[in-house]
């Protein structure tokens, strides 16, 4: 009987030593999680889009050589829109544009965003 309440106790000590090891690694990837998090805030010297129209969002711009569209990606240089959807909504929001779009320019892969600079022929005018 002394024997299996030793053993017991072992076992219930091994099980604690496991759950506090547990939760560190828990805790630590928390931290490290965290301490990647905020994003950098946004360069406002930032280089590849000074001569953007819209500081942050490369419009319009050429995907593959391919102007059918006024595409629109956002600068991931500075990344000062989180996403291309962002950017173009900051778009709209200037005025600039009030038709946005997904189409797959030639030669690519993936869908990309355009949004149509107000006064674009073939839109309807009020
Ligand atoms: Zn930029």
């Amino acid at each position: 009987m002394r024997h299996v309440r030793a053993r017991l106790a072992r076992i219930a000590i091994r099980l604690a030593i496991l759950v506090l090891r547990a939760t560190a690694a828990q805790l630590e990837s928390d931290t490290t999680r965290s301490r990647r998090r905020p994003a950098p805030p946004p360069d406002p010297d930032c280089i590849s889009c000074s001569d953007c129209l819209v500081p942050g969002v490369f419009w319009p711009t050429d995907i593959h050589e391919d102007n059918t569209h006024a595409w629109l990606e956002r600068c991931d240089e500075c990344r000062r829109f989180d996403s291309d959807i962002q950017a173009a909504n900051e778009v709209i929001r200037l005025g600039l544009s009030n038709e946005l779009g997904v189409a797959r320019p030639t030669g690519s892969t993936t869908d990309s965003l355009y949004a149509n600079p107000i006064g674009t022929p073939g839109q309807t005018t009020k």
